[in-house]
This record gives C-alpha cells, sequence and structure tokens, in this order.
C-alpha cells in the first residue's frame, strides 16, 4: 500500500458525493470517476423533461463541487471494468490503483426482458433522456397542429406514462397541466385542453410505496387534473405509435417509460452474489465478504433492514456513502467497521402545480400544505445557492402563470414515428 492510502470512488451521484465529502479531512487520495461531468439532482428531472427547469437548476458540474477539496482527483470516463485481485479499476484508456474501492454506480431502467421497447418509449434518468423526452412531447403538439387527419391529429395528442411510482405521477401530472393550462392557448388547429393523458400501472394501487391513503388522495388528484389511471393493466406490448393494455390497443405518439429498475452491469463485475434485480448483496458493514476493501452504496447496493430490502432513494444512498466513507476511516486506522442502519426520513410525491402527498415516519398529510413543504425540501438539497435560487424564481413565477419556460425543441423530432419505418423528419 502506498504511503498515502488510495481511494477510488465509482460514481458521483448521491452515495459517491457523500463518501467523497465524509473524507474532506481524512489523509486519502481520492479519484472520484463519472462517465458523466455532473452530479445530478434526479429527483427534479422529470422537471426538465417537461419543460419547467432547465439542466444548470438540478445538475452541477462534479470538479466545481469538489473544488475546494484538494484530497480529490476527478476523472471522467466509463468504468468497464474492476479486477478486486490486482486491485485495479479499468477505463478504455487506462487501469487506475486503489486500496479502498467504493462502487456507487446506481441503477438504470429496465424493460423486464423487452428491452426493443426503449426505443418506442423512453425511460428517465439521465439529462440527455430528459431532452430526449422534453422534445417528443413538445414535438407532439406540433405535429397535432400539422395533422392532416383526426386520427394522426388523436395519435399525436395521446400520452402514455408507464408505471405509477413517484416518477410515473409527476410526468402524467405535469403533463396534464401543460395540456390543459400552459398550451391552451399557444395553438390554432388544436384544443391541447383535448389531450389523452394515460398512467399505466400493472400493479392495483398507484404510488404503492405510500399509505393506501395517501396513494387514493393522489390518484384523485390525478383524475381532477384530466388523467386518466389505469391499475392492475401490465403493458403488453409496445411498438411504433403504439400500445397495449388490458386487452385493448391505444394509438400514442408519445409513450414514457417508469416502470422499472435495473441495477448498473459494474456490480457482476465484483464477482460476487447479486439479487433478482442485479445489486450487490453487501454485507452488514457495505462491503463484499470475500474484499473488506470493497465497498458498494446506493442503489447498486442490495441490504435488508428488518426484513425489508432497504429502499433505492436518494436519502438511503447517502446514508450509505456517508457510512462506506466512515468505514473505509475505521479500516485505514486498524478499527472495526460499523453495519449500516438506514433512517427512514420518509417520501414525498407531488402531483401537478400545487399538491402533494408527505409520508413522514409518525405524520401523514396532503394537499397544498405537503406540496409548501415538498418544494422546500427539494429546493434545500440541491446543490448550490446559485441553482436553489434560480428553481425559487422559476416556481414562483410558475406557480402564478402555469407558464414553463424551457418549451425550447432542440433537434430533429417533428414527423418521427419512433423506433418505426416512418423516420422521415420535417
Ligand atoms: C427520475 C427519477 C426520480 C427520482 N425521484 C426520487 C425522489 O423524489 N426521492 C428520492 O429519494 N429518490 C428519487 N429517485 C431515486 C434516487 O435518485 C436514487 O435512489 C439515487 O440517485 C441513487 O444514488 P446513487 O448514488 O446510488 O446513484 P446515482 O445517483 O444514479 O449515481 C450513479 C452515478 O454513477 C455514474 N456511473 C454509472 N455507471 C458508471 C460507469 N460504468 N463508469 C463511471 N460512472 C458511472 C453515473 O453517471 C452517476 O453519476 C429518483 C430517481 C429517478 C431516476
Amino acid at each position: 500500500m502506498s504511503k498515502t492510502p488510495r481511494v477510488v470512488v465509482i460514481g458521483g451521484g448521491f452515495a459517491g458525493l457523500l463518501a467523497v465529502r465524509q473524507l474532506e479531512r481524512a489523509p486519502v487520495e481520492i479519484t472520484l470517476i463519472d462517465r458523466r461531468n455532473h452530479h445530478l439532482f434526479q429527483p427534479l428531472l422529470y422537471q426538465v423533461a417537461t419543460a419547467g427547469l432547465a439542466a444548470p437548476s438540478i445538475a452541477a458540474p462534479l470538479r466545481h463541487i469538489v473544488r475546494d477539496q484538494r484530497n480529490v482527483t476527478v476523472h471522467m470516463g466509463e468504468v468497464v471494468g474492476i479486477d478486486t485481485r490486482t486491485r485495479s479499476v479499468s477505463l478504455p484508456d487506462r487501469q487506475i490503483p486503489y486500496d479502498y474501492l467504493l462502487v456507487a454506480s446506481g441503477a438504470t431502467h429496465a424493460y423486464f426482458g423487452h428491452d426493443h421497447w426503449e426505443q418506442f418509449a423512453p425511460g428517465l434518468k439521465t439529462l440527455d433522456d430528459a431532452f430526449l423526452i422534453r422534445r417528443r412531447v413538445l414535438s407532439a403538439f406540433e405535429q397535432a397542429e400539422a395533422a392532416t387527419s383526426a386520427a394522426e391529429r388523436d395519435a399525436c395528442l395521446t400520452f402514455a406514462v408507464i408505471g405509477a411510482g413517484p416518477t410515473g405521477a409527476e410526468l402524467a401530472g405535469t403533463l396534464a397541466e401543460i395540456a390543459r393550462h400552459t398550451l391552451k392557448r399557444d395553438f390554432r388547429n388544436i384544443d391541447t385542453r383535448k389531450a389523452r393523458i394515460l398512467l399505466i400501472e400493472a400493479g392495483p394501487r398507484v404510488l404503492s410505496a405510500f399509505t393506501e391513503a395517501l396513494a387514493d388522495k393522489a390518484r384523485r388528484q390525478l383524475e381532477r387534473l384530466g388523467v386518466e389511471v389505469h391499475t392492475g393493466k401490465p403493458v403488453t406490448e409496445i411498438g411504433a405509435g403504439f400500445l397495449e393494455f388490458g386487452g385493448q390497443r391505444i394509438a400514442a405518439r408519445t409513450i414514457l417509460w417508469a416502470a422499472g429498475v435495473a441495477a448498473s452491469s459494474l456490480g457482476k463485475q465484483l464477482g460476487t452474489d447479486l439479487d433478482r434485480a442485479g445489486r450487490v448483496r453487501v454485507q452488514p458493514d457495505l462491503s463484499l465478504a470475500a474484499h473488506p476493501e470493497v465497498f458498494v452504496a446506493g442503489d447498486l447496493a442490495s441490504i435488508e433492514q428488518d426484513g425489508k430490502p432497504v429502499p433505492g432513494v436518494a436519502p438511503a444512498a447517502k446514508q450509505m456513502g456517508a457510512r462506506a466513507a466512515r468505514n473505509i476511516l475505521a479500516l485505514i486506522a486498524g478499527r472495526k467497521t460499523t453495519p449500516f442502519r438506514y433512517t427512514d426520513v420518509g417520501a414525498l410525491a407531488t402531483i401537478g402545480r400545487h399538491s402533494a402527498i408527505v409520508q413522514l415516519p409518525n405524520l401523514r398529510f396532503s394537499g397544498l400544505f405537503a406540496w409548501w413543504v415538498w418544494l422546500a425540501i427539494h429546493i434545500y438539497f440541491l446543490i448550490g445557492f446559485r441553482s436553489r435560487l434560480i428553481v425559487l424564481i422559476n416556481w414562483a413565477w410558475a406557480y402564478f402563470t402555469y407558464a414553463r419556460g424551457a418549451r425550447i425543441i432542440l433537434g430533429n423530432e417533428v414527423g418521427k414515428v419512433h423506433g418505426g419505418e416512418k423516420e422521415s423528419s420535417a
């Protein structure tokens, strides 16, 4: 081992970044590797996808975030291999050795064995995904305006969101508001208020992580906004411009996927036990049984507490990142590591412009006050004063006007039928 211990952190998401910050004053050399140059606040990604916020409001360059932390070097690159035997990680052009490794490369969407659906129904995980979705949504209204038949117009004005967890519910609620309010005076040939927004869920209810009473309130709020909610109906097929569920086939130009999650494929490189979603089964202290110097944290880690899996949410990722870092310090100091213990800080979801549900360990509420709580918490956790201020001003403006400022279509989308033969662009 070199004199100063080398800690490599893969992933500058919630878990990786919290670990790096935890090691701020530690006598270690940290290399933070991420394939993207930015940390992303995923809980507000749907706002970028629906033109409410611009990208810099919810993302910040990793270099900038850690610029004052002298023991960190940021390396932008894709990790393609991990060799626990030689203790090094591989990027396409180099190997980076480590004494301690934290793998926090998160998760991505899963299409339950139907990978070809991705081209028709993009998921929401990165800023690129959000830009693609924004382009498809805004272009669908443009194409409806130019449609030459009622069938084409109806398909363009049908938006299907698959999966009624928080992201699906937030997307569907916001799309309904865009159609009913934001765009209602912008077009001449179509009435955007007639757009159909479908939210389709295979399970028996929306927002299954919340209590039944809160989930019912959220469903009623979605329906008030004009969202058609379908529960207990798994989607059986998706193709170019259509989807099938509950024995019916619906023509829809815009289909969005918010249904499944699979762990980052780096988990497989660790040569250890994985759960069904591909997450790494870790020891109570978040390390690997065969490699106590390797830790896994965040969405990639599979760990149970009181007989239940620790959920794949931002607070759990942050807490794991911090615990893994403290355990690395314990090993360096020759002390025993401490088991990870998840503190449930509650769950929030927003449904439309000023309604939300809040589920705290001992308190549950919904409605306008819940929305203010939701807003305050999300702004508080954004990284950087500038992004907090911009988001606050954006929201204040949108709250009173229904405006969505980021409605610029970039790229060539109008006229496309996704994944199908008719890829003629206007
Ligand atoms: C749309 C959306 C909305 C969400 N909303 C909420 C919410 O409201 N509340 C909540 O608590 N949670 C929410 N979550 C879940 C939450 O964002 C995750 O639980 C959390 O981000 C997990 O943190 P992580 O550090 O494990 O992974 P991530 O934050 O995903 O970070 C992983 C990092 O690893 C990098 N990476 C991946 N593979 C490689 C590689 N091979 N080489 C180099 N770098 C790599 C990625 O670029 C990324 O920066 C949401 C998730 C999404 C997608």
